[in-house]
């Protein structure tokens, strides 16, 4: 299930015909966002204490019946709903409307139920330390916790109360103490509708139209000034052809009227085990993710039953993560402009409204404030863009080496490592995004995604740490006397390779060796290999396809290198210079101006180049559609080195590899003319 965001710029009055453009449907949709708004707020305000939390963690209604899943059925038996309450203002609603905002205000007190269990559980086992956690209080908390607490919310729930402890000081008691009630997004939820307010209909394979009645005044009175509207729109490719759309919500975003539409799509299941070859991905601090192809070969003696080919694959984002890392100073930088200007502002004197200070001022908090939400909103859409170019990388990989299944380290035990941070490491927040990425786009394909333990992934050698041996950790491989984090290095067996490199082959064998032991969890389907099994992993070459020149010299029966023949080695004078054709000089570096002359602005349909290199012709051959080779493309980052994705060649004892589809042709017709 995926959400697709969609824009709808027009709608059709069914009744009339009339076409609305887009600001007035967008006024319209404001109207209906706006009356569901004020009523979700007053459902969740007025339910906003520990007795009705608790009533709805219950899950029992009044009459002794268990409470239904659909929120808006839910809060009616519970009597919480706003029937009573939108009648008396002289607005005119439709129960369906009702239904909208009651589902809105179950979902937002049923989401708040869960983070009062989380914050119920951090109180009951509060540590002597809020800033740190022992073993003891670390178990304690985590058998309070409900199940699927993530590291990261303890932490900020944790931060949450000490903030709270310091302000009032006493520890709160529940979660109405902690939080305001929470505020409403101006939204309505139409799946709580039915063909009476709302229909959806998919018209091709990139559109659908959204039927829904919206009111025709801010206030409506009566049934009349509601009207059906049409809203045709154009789905995003990423709702495929056999993805079923379901009903959509409704929001007002940048004066556009956006609809959010989840869709379905069936996808093949994933095994979790009878993985033979799999990528195992390794995090580091600034490559985002380092991986290692291998092979499980069954059947073999226990020496090197995991056996990796000598390919590093590699994601590095060393430099978005440097721009990152300037972008979160300069946020830092603004955030502290904007608080001190805000606590000038509140020395000032408020009487007098004409203080020349006070303008500048606040002209200045303004500005200020603009620039780091703008900032802000780069740095997400950054984080974003890297995570999500990231895990499709991955996922190609994964496709192209025909694997199952792609191993990772597991977050929850890297974080309680404590990972050594560099000064532009890339946040935690960007590695769960990563993941959560490959996982929705690993599921398209088939593809199952584990975590493995990542404790002792970079300690021990993977070529002989089973037997205990542990990698010496060097700065480069030419100074193995040094301490440094790059690269690791074996004493026992000579092994030298990039540290992150040889925790990927590792991380790739405990998955391997370990996948009876893959869990599933019942709800969110997250497979873990808690346990670990341990194996040396060998490294085999994969057999190089002979150049054109060894096959020429094997059919031959001559040398590889043939030396030239005698007349041109006779070489009686320098070889002269070459006449120089062109003038023109090129530099690699981008010119500050233009170095050719502008076109002619008279030309119709010929506009002016902006200064800067010519664009290039493309250089593949015209007419071949083969698969764009440039990692760039891939990635979508031009200062981005990832690794090509090839699909998996022969392993010494492997298949052979698959005639490649440009070859089948010839393939075909060499065989028919041996036939004839
Ligand atoms: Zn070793």
């Amino acid at each position: 299930m995926a959400t697709a965001s969609c824009t709808g710029y027009r709608a059709v009055v069914e009744a009339s015909g009339e076409v609305v453009a887009g600001p007035v449907l967008g006024e319209r949709v404001a109207w209906l966002t706006a009356l569901t708004q004020a009523m979700t707020a007053g459902i969740v305000a007025e339910r906003w204490d520990a007795r009705d939390l608790d009533l709805l963690a219950g899950g029992v209604g009044p009459d002794g019946r268990v409470l239904p899943v659909k929120g808006w059925v839910a809060i009616r038996r519970l009597g919480w709903g706003c029937a009573a309450a939108a009648g008396s203002g002289g607005v005119y609603l439709s129960d369906r409307v009702r239904r909208c905002a009651e589902e809105q205000a179950a979902r937002m007190l049923r989401a708040a139920v869960h983070r009062r269990g989380v914050v119920a559980a951090i109180l009951a086992t509060w540590p002597r330390d809020p800033r740190r956690r022992d073993e003891v209080e670390r178990k304690a908390l985590r058998a309070a916790l409900p199940q699927g607490v993530s590291a990261a919310e303890i932490r900020n729930r944790t931060r949450q109360i000490r903030a709270v402890l310091e302000r009032d000081g006493v520890l709160p008691g529940d979660l109405t103490e902690v939080e305001e009630p929470p505020r409403v997004a101006a939204q309505a939820v139409l799946a709580a509708a039915d063909r009476q307010l709302v229909t959806l209909i998919r018209t091709g394979e990139s559109s659908a139209m959204l039927r829904v009645q919206l009111p025709l005044k801010a206030t409506p009175a009566s049934r009349k000034d509601w009207a059906w509207h049409a809203i045709a729109m154009t789905l995003p490719p990423t709702v495929g052809a056999q993805a079923r759309p379901c009903t959509p919500t409704v929001r007002i975003a940048d004066g556009r009227v956006r609809i959010d539409l989840p869709f379905q799509s069936p996808i093949p299941s994933a095994r979790a085990v009878g993985h033979t070859v799999a990528p195992g991905l390794d995090w580091g601090v600034n490559t985002l993710l380092t991986g290692s192809v291998a092979r499980l070969r069954d059947g073999q003696p226990r020496e090197g039953r995991v056996c990796a080919d000598g390919r590093m694959l590699r994601y590095d984002a060393t430099v978005i993560s440097a721009k990152l890392h300037r972008l979160r100073g300069h946020r830092e930088h603004l955030a502290a402009k904007r608080d001190h200007c805000a606590a000038l502002l509140s020395g000032l004197n408020t009487a007098d409204a004409h203080d020349v200070r006070r303008v500048a001022l606040e002209r200045g908090l303004r500005v200020v404030a603009v620039e780091h939400e703008r900032v802000c909103a780069r740095i997400r859409r950054l984080d974003h863009a890297l995570a999500w170019s990231a895990a499709r990388w991955a996922v190609d990989q994964a496709v192209a080496l025909g694997a199952g299944v792609i191993y990772l380290e597991d977050l929850a035990t890297l974080e309680a490592r404590g990972v050594r941070r560099g000064n532009a490491a890339l946040s935690g927040q960007v590695r769960g995004m990563v993941i959560e990425a490959i996982r929705h786009l690993a599921a398209k394909d088939g593809v199952a995604v584990v975590t493995v333990p990542a404790r002792g992934t970079s300690r021990y050698c993977p070529r002989c740490g089973e037997g205990g041996s542990v990698l010496r950790h060097v700065p480069a491989p030419d100074r193995p006397g040094e301490r440094g984090w790059k690269w690791a290095y074996c004493p026992a067996c000579g092994l030298s390779c990039d540290r992150d490199h040889a925790a990927a082959e590792r991380i790739a064998a405990r998955g391997l060796l370990g996948q009876r032991h893959t869990r599933t969890a019942p709800g969110t389907g997250v497979r873990t290999i808690a346990v670990v099994v341990e194996g040396n992993v060998t490294r085999a070459r994969r057999r190089n396809r002979p150049t054109r020149a060894a096959r020429r010299a094997r059919r031959t029966q001559t040398d590889v290198h043939p030396r030239p023949p005698a007349r041109a080695r006779a070489k009686t004078r320098p070889t002269p210079k070459r006449r120089q054709v062109s003038r023109t000089k090129t530099f690699s570096r981008v010119p500050d101006r233009r170095t050719v002359p502008a076109p002619d602005p008279g030309t119709p349909g010929m506009g002016k180049r902006p200064a800067g290199q010519a664009p290039q012709a493309s250089r593949s051959p015209a007419g071949r559609t083969g698969p764009v080779r440039n990692p760039h493309h891939r990635t979508g980052f031009h200062r981005v080195a990832a690794t090509p994705v090839l699909p998996l060649g022969t392993y010494a004892g492997g298949p052979p590899r698959a005639t490649p589809a440009r070859n089948a042709g010839n393939l075909q017709a060499n065989t028919e003319n041996r036939r004839r």
